[in-house]
Protein backbone atom coordinates (compact mmCIF):
# COMPACT_ATOMS: atom_id res chain seq x y z
CA UNK A 1 0.00 0.00 0.00
CA UNK A 2 1.30 3.65 -0.87
CA UNK A 3 2.23 6.09 1.88
CA UNK A 4 0.64 8.87 -0.08
CA UNK A 5 -2.43 9.77 1.06
CA UNK A 6 -5.51 9.08 -1.38
CA UNK A 7 -6.44 12.24 -2.30
CA UNK A 8 -5.76 11.33 -6.18
CA UNK A 9 -7.26 8.53 -7.66
CA UNK A 10 -3.75 7.39 -9.53
CA UNK A 11 -3.84 5.44 -13.26
CA UNK A 12 -1.31 2.06 -12.04
CA UNK A 13 1.56 3.32 -14.31
CA UNK A 14 4.75 4.99 -14.12
CA UNK A 15 7.68 6.41 -15.66
CA UNK A 16 10.98 6.92 -15.36
CA UNK A 17 12.01 9.27 -18.09
CA UNK A 18 10.63 11.39 -21.16
CA UNK A 19 11.71 13.24 -24.03
CA UNK A 20 9.82 16.21 -26.07
CA UNK A 21 6.12 14.37 -26.38
CA UNK A 22 6.84 11.12 -24.97
CA UNK A 23 7.00 9.24 -21.94
CA UNK A 24 8.90 6.50 -21.20
CA UNK A 25 8.06 3.53 -18.96
CA UNK A 26 10.91 1.20 -16.43
CA UNK A 27 10.15 -1.85 -19.17
CA UNK A 28 10.34 0.90 -21.90
CA UNK A 29 6.94 1.11 -23.16
CA UNK A 30 6.36 4.45 -24.75
CA UNK A 31 3.31 7.12 -25.04
CA UNK A 32 2.62 9.97 -26.28
CA UNK A 33 1.93 12.35 -23.79
CA UNK A 34 -0.69 15.07 -24.20
CA UNK A 35 -1.10 16.10 -20.68
CA UNK A 36 2.14 17.58 -20.38
CA UNK A 37 1.52 17.72 -16.70
CA UNK A 38 -1.40 19.24 -17.43
CA UNK A 39 0.03 22.36 -19.63
CA UNK A 40 3.07 22.47 -17.49
CA UNK A 41 5.80 21.40 -19.56
CA UNK A 42 5.23 23.84 -22.78
CA UNK A 43 8.25 22.61 -24.35
CA UNK A 44 7.99 19.12 -23.88
CA UNK A 45 10.05 16.42 -21.06
CA UNK A 46 14.04 16.99 -21.08
CA UNK A 47 14.30 19.92 -22.90
CA UNK A 48 18.06 20.75 -23.47
CA UNK A 49 18.23 24.50 -23.00
CA UNK A 50 16.12 23.74 -19.70
CA UNK A 51 18.21 21.46 -18.75
CA UNK A 52 21.35 23.73 -19.16
CA UNK A 53 19.78 26.34 -17.44
CA UNK A 54 19.00 24.19 -14.17
CA UNK A 55 22.33 23.04 -14.36
CA UNK A 56 24.15 26.04 -14.80
CA UNK A 57 22.49 27.54 -11.85
CA UNK A 58 22.55 24.61 -9.69
CA UNK A 59 26.51 25.32 -9.18
CA UNK A 60 25.87 28.82 -8.43
CA UNK A 61 22.78 29.52 -6.47
CA UNK A 62 19.78 27.96 -5.51
CA UNK A 63 17.67 29.96 -2.94
CA UNK A 64 18.28 33.76 -0.95
CA UNK A 65 15.72 35.16 0.82
CA UNK A 66 13.74 37.74 -1.19
CA UNK A 67 14.93 39.97 1.64
CA UNK A 68 17.75 40.66 -1.20
CA UNK A 69 17.82 41.48 -5.13
CA UNK A 70 17.63 38.33 -7.18
CA UNK A 71 18.91 39.59 -10.50
CA UNK A 72 17.49 36.37 -12.47
CA UNK A 73 14.00 37.56 -10.79
CA UNK A 74 14.59 41.33 -11.65
CA UNK A 75 15.35 39.88 -15.23
CA UNK A 76 12.43 37.35 -15.82
CA UNK A 77 10.16 40.45 -14.59
CA UNK A 78 10.90 42.81 -16.84
CA UNK A 79 10.86 40.49 -19.86
CA UNK A 80 7.75 39.81 -18.54
CA UNK A 81 6.40 43.44 -18.41
CA UNK A 82 8.05 44.23 -22.01
CA UNK A 83 5.89 41.22 -23.45
CA UNK A 84 2.87 42.02 -21.83
CA UNK A 85 0.16 44.34 -20.64
CA UNK A 86 1.74 44.34 -16.97
CA UNK A 87 4.18 46.88 -15.43
CA UNK A 88 4.88 44.58 -12.37
CA UNK A 89 5.46 41.15 -11.16
CA UNK A 90 5.25 39.20 -7.90
CA UNK A 91 6.65 35.68 -8.07
CA UNK A 92 5.01 32.82 -6.02
CA UNK A 93 5.37 28.92 -6.73
CA UNK A 94 2.06 27.98 -8.19
CA UNK A 95 -1.12 28.69 -9.61
CA UNK A 96 -3.13 28.82 -6.52
CA UNK A 97 -0.56 30.96 -4.74
CA UNK A 98 -0.83 33.21 -7.64
CA UNK A 99 -4.90 33.35 -8.00
CA UNK A 100 -4.93 33.68 -4.15
CA UNK A 101 -2.37 36.83 -4.59
CA UNK A 102 -4.20 38.74 -7.23
CA UNK A 103 -7.44 38.15 -5.13
CA UNK A 104 -5.22 40.28 -2.14
CA UNK A 105 -4.15 42.29 -4.59
CA UNK A 106 -7.62 44.02 -6.01
CA UNK A 107 -8.43 43.94 -2.64
CA UNK A 108 -5.06 45.99 -1.65
CA UNK A 109 -5.57 48.18 -4.37
CA UNK A 110 -9.63 49.59 -2.95
CA UNK A 111 -8.44 49.66 0.38
CA UNK A 112 -5.04 51.94 -0.75
CA UNK A 113 -7.49 54.43 -2.66
CA UNK A 114 -9.63 54.71 0.71
CA UNK A 115 -12.40 52.30 -1.01
CA UNK A 116 -12.09 49.62 1.96
CA UNK A 117 -15.55 48.79 1.50
CA UNK A 118 -14.88 47.15 -2.45
CA UNK A 119 -13.91 43.39 -1.34
CA UNK A 120 -15.96 41.28 -3.29
CA UNK A 121 -14.53 39.02 -6.02
CA UNK A 122 -17.25 38.23 -8.55
CA UNK A 123 -16.28 34.44 -10.45
CA UNK A 124 -17.65 32.14 -12.55
CA UNK A 125 -19.94 29.11 -11.01
CA UNK A 126 -17.54 25.72 -11.00
CA UNK A 127 -14.40 27.69 -12.31
CA UNK A 128 -11.02 26.53 -11.38
CA UNK A 129 -8.74 28.77 -9.41
CA UNK A 130 -6.98 26.34 -6.83
CA UNK A 131 -7.34 24.51 -4.29
CA UNK A 132 -6.32 26.93 -1.20
CA UNK A 133 -9.42 27.54 1.21
CA UNK A 134 -9.92 31.15 -0.62
CA UNK A 135 -9.51 29.88 -4.31
CA UNK A 136 -12.00 26.77 -3.72
CA UNK A 137 -14.68 29.18 -2.76
CA UNK A 138 -13.12 31.65 -5.81
CA UNK A 139 -14.28 28.67 -7.94
CA UNK A 140 -17.76 27.75 -6.39
CA UNK A 141 -17.47 24.49 -6.87
CA UNK A 142 -19.66 22.12 -3.96
CA UNK A 143 -16.85 19.36 -4.73
CA UNK A 144 -14.06 21.00 -4.19
CA UNK A 145 -15.85 22.88 -0.98
CA UNK A 146 -17.31 20.21 0.97
CA UNK A 147 -16.57 19.40 4.27
CA UNK A 148 -13.73 22.57 4.31
CA UNK A 149 -15.16 24.54 7.04
CA UNK A 150 -16.84 27.41 6.78
CA UNK A 151 -17.52 29.59 3.64
CA UNK A 152 -14.89 32.04 2.97
CA UNK A 153 -16.92 35.37 2.26
CA UNK A 154 -16.34 37.68 -0.19
CA UNK A 155 -16.80 35.28 -3.60
CA UNK A 156 -19.88 35.68 -5.57
CA UNK A 157 -20.99 33.46 -8.74
CA UNK A 158 -22.90 33.45 -12.01
CA UNK A 159 -23.28 30.17 -14.31
CA UNK A 160 -20.80 30.91 -17.40
CA UNK A 161 -22.75 32.81 -20.17
CA UNK A 162 -25.55 34.02 -17.63
CA UNK A 163 -24.50 38.23 -18.23
CA UNK A 164 -28.16 38.87 -16.54
CA UNK A 165 -26.82 37.39 -13.47
CA UNK A 166 -23.54 38.65 -13.64
CA UNK A 167 -24.68 42.32 -14.03
CA UNK A 168 -27.13 41.57 -11.18
CA UNK A 169 -24.13 40.59 -8.91
CA UNK A 170 -22.37 43.97 -9.36
CA UNK A 171 -22.77 46.11 -6.52
CA UNK A 172 -20.91 49.09 -4.72
CA UNK A 173 -18.70 46.41 -2.76
CA UNK A 174 -17.41 44.99 -5.88
CA UNK A 175 -13.79 44.87 -6.16
CA UNK A 176 -13.21 42.26 -9.44
CA UNK A 177 -14.40 40.32 -11.76
CA UNK A 178 -12.05 36.70 -11.94
CA UNK A 179 -12.72 34.26 -14.97
CA UNK A 180 -10.28 32.19 -16.33
CA UNK A 181 -9.82 33.44 -19.99
CA UNK A 182 -10.16 30.09 -21.46
CA UNK A 183 -11.65 27.36 -18.58
CA UNK A 184 -9.13 24.52 -18.23
CA UNK A 185 -10.97 22.28 -15.38
CA UNK A 186 -14.22 23.34 -16.59
CA UNK A 187 -14.29 21.65 -19.40
CA UNK A 188 -12.06 23.79 -21.83
CA UNK A 189 -14.82 26.63 -22.44
CA UNK A 190 -13.30 29.23 -24.36
CA UNK A 191 -14.86 33.02 -23.19
CA UNK A 192 -15.51 34.35 -26.57
CA UNK A 193 -13.68 37.53 -27.25
CA UNK A 194 -16.96 39.77 -28.02
CA UNK A 195 -17.85 38.67 -23.77
CA UNK A 196 -13.92 39.31 -22.88
CA UNK A 197 -14.58 42.57 -24.16
CA UNK A 198 -18.21 43.84 -22.55
CA UNK A 199 -16.79 42.75 -18.94
CA UNK A 200 -13.64 45.14 -19.76
CA UNK A 201 -15.62 47.69 -20.63
CA UNK A 202 -18.44 46.41 -17.82
CA UNK A 203 -15.49 46.69 -15.55
CA UNK A 204 -14.69 50.13 -16.40
CA UNK A 205 -18.34 51.83 -15.79
CA UNK A 206 -18.51 50.33 -12.32
CA UNK A 207 -15.00 50.79 -11.08
CA UNK A 208 -14.16 47.27 -10.67
CA UNK A 209 -11.03 45.35 -11.60
CA UNK A 210 -10.48 42.87 -13.81
CA UNK A 211 -8.57 39.39 -12.99
CA UNK A 212 -8.45 37.61 -15.92
CA UNK A 213 -6.66 33.99 -14.57
CA UNK A 214 -4.36 32.49 -17.45
CA UNK A 215 -2.53 29.87 -15.16
CA UNK A 216 -3.14 27.29 -17.50
CA UNK A 217 -4.33 29.14 -20.97
CA UNK A 218 -1.59 31.36 -20.77
CA UNK A 219 2.53 31.23 -22.04
CA UNK A 220 1.56 30.86 -25.50
CA UNK A 221 -0.89 27.76 -25.12
CA UNK A 222 -3.77 29.77 -26.90
CA UNK A 223 -1.44 30.48 -29.55
CA UNK A 224 -0.96 34.22 -28.30
CA UNK A 225 1.23 34.54 -25.50
CA UNK A 226 -1.87 35.41 -23.46
CA UNK A 227 -5.08 34.10 -24.51
CA UNK A 228 -6.98 37.50 -24.05
CA UNK A 229 -4.85 38.86 -26.53
CA UNK A 230 -7.17 37.80 -29.02
CA UNK A 231 -9.56 40.25 -27.33
CA UNK A 232 -7.64 42.92 -28.03
CA UNK A 233 -8.12 43.72 -24.04
CA UNK A 234 -5.81 44.89 -21.09
CA UNK A 235 -6.52 43.44 -17.75
CA UNK A 236 -5.92 44.80 -14.64
CA UNK A 237 -4.18 41.32 -13.36
CA UNK A 238 -3.17 38.22 -14.63
CA UNK A 239 -1.75 35.09 -12.49
CA UNK A 240 -0.07 32.52 -14.25
CA UNK A 241 2.16 29.70 -13.11
CA UNK A 242 1.92 26.36 -15.29
CA UNK A 243 3.94 26.91 -18.59
CA UNK A 244 6.12 29.53 -17.27
CA UNK A 245 8.31 26.95 -15.05
CA UNK A 246 8.44 24.43 -18.30
CA UNK A 247 8.09 21.92 -15.39
CA UNK A 248 9.79 23.48 -12.25
CA UNK A 249 7.34 25.40 -9.84
CA UNK A 250 6.49 29.35 -10.54
CA UNK A 251 3.53 30.97 -9.97
CA UNK A 252 3.32 34.93 -10.95
CA UNK A 253 0.98 37.61 -10.56
CA UNK A 254 1.33 39.72 -12.72
CA UNK A 255 -0.62 43.85 -12.91
CA UNK A 256 -0.97 47.13 -14.39
CA UNK A 257 1.40 50.00 -12.26
CA UNK A 258 -2.65 51.31 -11.17
CA UNK A 259 -2.76 48.79 -9.25
CA UNK A 260 0.86 47.67 -8.17
CA UNK A 261 0.78 50.95 -5.95
CA UNK A 262 -0.77 49.21 -3.41
CA UNK A 263 1.37 46.72 -2.84
CA UNK A 264 4.26 48.34 -0.48
CA UNK A 265 6.46 46.47 2.06
CA UNK A 266 4.68 44.17 3.86
CA UNK A 267 1.53 43.67 1.81
CA UNK A 268 3.04 40.24 0.78
CA UNK A 269 5.29 37.77 0.69
CA UNK A 270 6.82 34.48 -0.34
CA UNK A 271 9.78 32.65 1.19
CA UNK A 272 10.17 30.74 -2.31
CA UNK A 273 8.89 32.96 -4.80
CA UNK A 274 10.86 33.67 -7.38
CA UNK A 275 14.21 32.31 -6.18
CA UNK A 276 17.06 32.13 -8.23
CA UNK A 277 16.71 28.70 -9.85
CA UNK A 278 13.25 29.09 -10.47
CA UNK A 279 14.03 32.33 -12.16
CA UNK A 280 16.80 30.70 -14.78
CA UNK A 281 14.77 28.07 -15.67
CA UNK A 282 11.68 30.79 -16.20
CA UNK A 283 14.09 32.98 -18.49
CA UNK A 284 15.19 29.72 -20.31
CA UNK A 285 11.40 28.68 -20.73
CA UNK A 286 10.43 32.36 -22.14
CA UNK A 287 14.01 32.25 -24.06
CA UNK A 288 12.16 29.69 -26.10
CA UNK A 289 8.30 30.65 -26.15
CA UNK A 290 8.88 33.04 -29.26
CA UNK A 291 7.39 33.84 -32.34
CA UNK A 292 8.32 30.66 -34.10
CA UNK A 293 7.11 28.66 -31.20
CA UNK A 294 3.74 30.36 -31.58
CA UNK A 295 3.55 29.85 -35.29
CA UNK A 296 3.98 26.04 -34.43
CA UNK A 297 1.13 26.33 -32.11
CA UNK A 298 -1.15 28.21 -34.32
CA UNK A 299 0.08 26.48 -37.70
CA UNK A 300 -0.20 22.47 -35.75
CA UNK A 301 -3.75 23.86 -33.82
CA UNK A 302 -5.19 24.60 -37.19
CA UNK A 303 -4.62 20.95 -38.38
CA UNK A 304 -5.33 19.34 -35.16
CA UNK A 305 -8.59 21.05 -34.96
CA UNK A 306 -9.25 19.97 -38.66
CA UNK A 307 -8.55 16.23 -38.03
CA UNK A 308 -10.53 16.25 -34.62
CA UNK A 309 -13.63 17.67 -36.62
CA UNK A 310 -13.65 15.20 -39.32
CA UNK A 311 -13.04 12.74 -36.91
CA UNK A 312 -16.35 13.77 -34.97
CA UNK A 313 -18.25 13.75 -38.36
CA UNK A 314 -16.82 10.54 -38.74
CA UNK A 315 -18.13 9.85 -34.97
CA UNK A 316 -20.91 11.52 -34.45
CA UNK A 317 -22.33 9.50 -32.09
CA UNK A 318 -19.23 9.23 -29.99
CA UNK A 319 -17.64 13.03 -30.46
CA UNK A 320 -20.72 15.56 -29.54
CA UNK A 321 -17.92 18.92 -29.81
CA UNK A 322 -14.48 20.09 -30.34
CA UNK A 323 -14.03 22.66 -28.27
CA UNK A 324 -10.66 25.27 -27.10
CA UNK A 325 -7.72 27.46 -28.50
CA UNK A 326 -4.24 26.70 -30.12
CA UNK A 327 -3.26 23.55 -27.80
CA UNK A 328 -5.79 23.85 -25.20
CA UNK A 329 -8.14 21.67 -27.01
CA UNK A 330 -11.23 19.61 -25.28
CA UNK A 331 -12.80 16.56 -27.00
CA UNK A 332 -16.81 16.71 -25.44
CA UNK A 333 -18.16 13.11 -25.90
CA UNK A 334 -22.05 12.34 -25.16
CA UNK A 335 -21.03 10.05 -22.74
CA UNK A 336 -18.72 9.65 -19.77
CA UNK A 337 -15.38 10.28 -20.75
CA UNK A 338 -13.63 7.81 -18.03
CA UNK A 339 -13.66 4.71 -20.70
CA UNK A 340 -12.46 6.89 -24.02
CA UNK A 341 -9.38 8.16 -21.64
CA UNK A 342 -8.48 4.42 -20.25
CA UNK A 343 -9.07 3.25 -24.25
CA UNK A 344 -6.53 5.99 -25.44
CA UNK A 345 -4.12 5.10 -22.53
CA UNK A 346 -4.08 1.16 -23.59
CA UNK A 347 -2.92 2.65 -27.04
CA UNK A 348 -0.65 4.34 -25.53
CA UNK A 349 -1.88 7.80 -26.12
CA UNK A 350 -2.09 9.57 -22.64
CA UNK A 351 -4.72 12.69 -22.52
CA UNK A 352 -6.77 14.13 -19.03
CA UNK A 353 -10.25 14.33 -18.18
CA UNK A 354 -12.39 17.93 -17.48
CA UNK A 355 -15.51 18.49 -16.31
CA UNK A 356 -18.65 18.17 -19.01
CA UNK A 357 -17.99 14.48 -20.55
CA UNK A 358 -14.02 16.41 -22.24
CA UNK A 359 -11.08 14.80 -23.41
CA UNK A 360 -8.68 17.36 -22.10
CA UNK A 361 -5.52 17.50 -25.09
CA UNK A 362 -2.66 19.35 -24.22
CA UNK A 363 0.53 18.64 -26.24
CA UNK A 364 3.53 20.46 -25.95
CA UNK A 365 4.13 23.83 -27.60
CA UNK A 366 6.68 22.08 -30.20
CA UNK A 367 4.69 19.26 -30.92
CA UNK A 368 5.30 17.72 -33.88
CA UNK A 369 3.09 17.20 -36.69
CA UNK A 370 3.52 13.54 -36.77
CA UNK A 371 3.11 13.25 -33.22
CA UNK A 372 -0.29 14.71 -34.10
CA UNK A 373 -1.54 12.29 -36.64
CA UNK A 374 -0.15 9.60 -34.21
CA UNK A 375 -2.63 11.14 -31.15
CA UNK A 376 -5.37 10.89 -34.44
CA UNK A 377 -4.45 7.26 -35.69
CA UNK A 378 -4.78 6.11 -31.96
CA UNK A 379 -7.99 8.18 -31.36
CA UNK A 380 -9.71 6.69 -34.29
CA UNK A 381 -9.19 3.08 -33.41
CA UNK A 382 -10.69 3.91 -30.11
CA UNK A 383 -13.68 5.17 -31.77
CA UNK A 384 -13.64 2.31 -34.18
CA UNK A 385 -13.76 0.10 -30.78
CA UNK A 386 -16.38 1.95 -29.21
CA UNK A 387 -18.62 2.29 -32.06
CA UNK A 388 -19.02 -1.32 -31.91
C1 LIG B 1 -4.09 24.71 -12.40
C2 LIG B 1 -4.83 25.96 -12.22
C3 LIG B 1 -4.76 26.70 -11.01
C4 LIG B 1 -4.04 26.17 -9.80
O1 LIG B 1 -2.70 25.92 -10.01
P1 LIG B 1 -1.87 25.04 -8.93
O2 LIG B 1 -0.45 25.22 -9.40
O3 LIG B 1 -2.36 23.65 -9.03
O4 LIG B 1 -2.11 25.63 -7.61
C5 LIG B 1 -5.40 27.91 -10.96
N1 LIG B 1 -6.09 28.39 -12.01
C6 LIG B 1 -6.19 27.71 -13.17
C7 LIG B 1 -6.95 28.30 -14.30
C8 LIG B 1 -5.58 26.46 -13.31
O5 LIG B 1 -5.71 25.77 -14.43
Amino acid sequence: MSALAGNYKRKKISFIKGKGSFLITADGKKYLDFVQGIAVNCLGHANQKLINAINKQSKKLWHISNAFIIPEGERLAKRLVERTFADSVIFQNSGAEATEAAIKVARRYFYSIGKSHKTRIICIKNSFHGRTIATIHASGSKKMTLGFGPKVPGFDHFEYGNHEKLKKLINKNTAAIMIETIMGEGGIKVIPNWCVKAIRELCNKKDILLILDEVQCGIGRSGKFFAFEHAKVKPDIVPIAKGIGGGFPIGAVLMTKKVAKAMIPGTHGSTFGGNPLAMAVGNAVLDQVNNKLLNNVNKLSKYFFSRLNNLKSDYPQIIKEVRGMGLLIGLQLHNDQTKFIEKLMDNKLLTIRAAENVVRILPPLNVKRNEIDLAVKIMTKVCKELKK
